[in-house]
């Protein structure tokens, strides 16, 4: 059976077709996905550019999604959009295309919440069945979930202040190392010297799984100041917010006991995390390549995945939410 899948949370229109395999096992088909660039000039997103530019593009993606898979729409067996969180003008795009296109076809039609998709980008990497925890580190979000059974949410920690992936952008912009700011700073610590300058550990001696990383930002622009070089302020901070990512997620798996982690958003493409985590012990899941970053496959994937558990589709009358909490707690 054939997924697709519609992201249009941000500034990324995405749309990809997943395949479900009778065994229940899941195949990336295509992953189209047309990053924004009118925003460039204006140094951060513009909500109302940004959902012109996806009612310009929606239609190509798909059609380019449906190519590149190698089917047509008659194929397409369900449709999943995701309602929230977001900015409401470009979700409600892709949400109303998708569920035009799911009665057009009188298929099911699934919303999905954003952080669903960023978490169950990582379900075509082998087998991802619940219990296991999710940490998902994007550009808006660190938050770390215990995901009992599947469709559960259950929030164990979160950041206090800015997200990962906010960091390692702010810090690359401080040091002049270029947007988007992770590819960048993993790309400049290979030339620095992690021990150069000394970052101390967020929240030290807390019982919870909280994040925070205002105070490595502070930091570095105290270092900056000080005239570290950029390549070791980057190196320093990578080493710096990767132990911190993986040791409060460790302690997170000791905790709950659970011994699968799902390591995804932006960040989780972040090279030195995913060695660090590989070293853990710990059965630890990433998604595959363009799948990190926000995407449609992802949302194909949270739909493929609420259809395997016989969840009931979605009313087409439900709305876009900017504000959507994942955990039911
Ligand atoms: P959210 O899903 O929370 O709304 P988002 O969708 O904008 O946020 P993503 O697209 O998942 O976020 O991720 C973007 C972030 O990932 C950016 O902050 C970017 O710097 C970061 N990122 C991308 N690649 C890397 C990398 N190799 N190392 C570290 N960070 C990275
Ligand atoms: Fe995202």
């Amino acid at each position: 059976r054939l997924i697709l899948g519609i992201d249009t949370s941000c500034d990324d229109t995405g749309v990809g077709v997943v395949e479900l395999a009778p065994d229940g096992s899941l195949t990336v088909r295509s992953n189209r996905v047309w990053s924004q660039t009118v925003h460039a000039r204006y140094g951060g997103v513009m909500p109302e550019l940004a959902s012109r530019e996806h009612v310009e593009r929606i239609a190509d993606i798909t059609t380019d999604a449906l190519e590149q898979a190698g089917v047509s729409l008659a194929d397409i067996g369900a449709v999943a959009a995701t309602s929230g969180p977001g900015l409401v003008g470009a979700l409600l795009v892709g949400l109303m295309y998708g569920k035009g296109l799911a009665q057009a076809l009188d298929v099911p039609f699934y919303a999905a919440h954003h952080l669903e998709g960023h978490i169950h980008a990582a379900a075509a990497e082998g087998d991802l069945h619940a219990p296991y925890l999710a940490l998902v580190v994007s550009g808006g979000h660190t938050h770390l979930f215990d995901v009992p059974s599947e469709g559960q949410y259950v929030l164990v920690g979160a950041t206090k202040d800015d997200a990962a992936g906010e960091a390692f952008d702010k810090i690359a912009r401080l040091a002049g190392l270029g947007y988007p700011g992770g590819p960048a700073i993993s790309d400049a610590a290979t030339r620095g010297n992690p021990d150069a300058v000394p970052f101390k550990e967020p929240l030290q001696g807390q019982k919870g799984f909280d994040f925070s990383f205002s105070g490595l930002k502070t930091a570095a622009l105290l270092a900056h100041r000080a005239g570290a070089k950029p390549e070791d302020l980057a190196a320093s901070f990578q080493r710096m917010a990767v132990q911190f990512l993986v040791k409060t997620t460790v302690r997170a798996a000791d905790a709950t006991g659970r011994d699968t982690v799902v390591v995804s958003g932006g960040v989780a493409a972040n090279r030195a995390l995913r060695e660090a985590f590989a070293r853990t012990g710990l059965n630890v899941v990433f998604p595959g390549a363009g799948l990190n970053t926000d995407n449609g496959a992802m949302i194909a994937l949270a739909g493929a995945a609420a259809l395997r558990e016989g969840r009931r589709a979605s009313p087409l009358d439900g709305g876009a939410s900017a504000y959507a909490p994942l955990a039911n707690a």
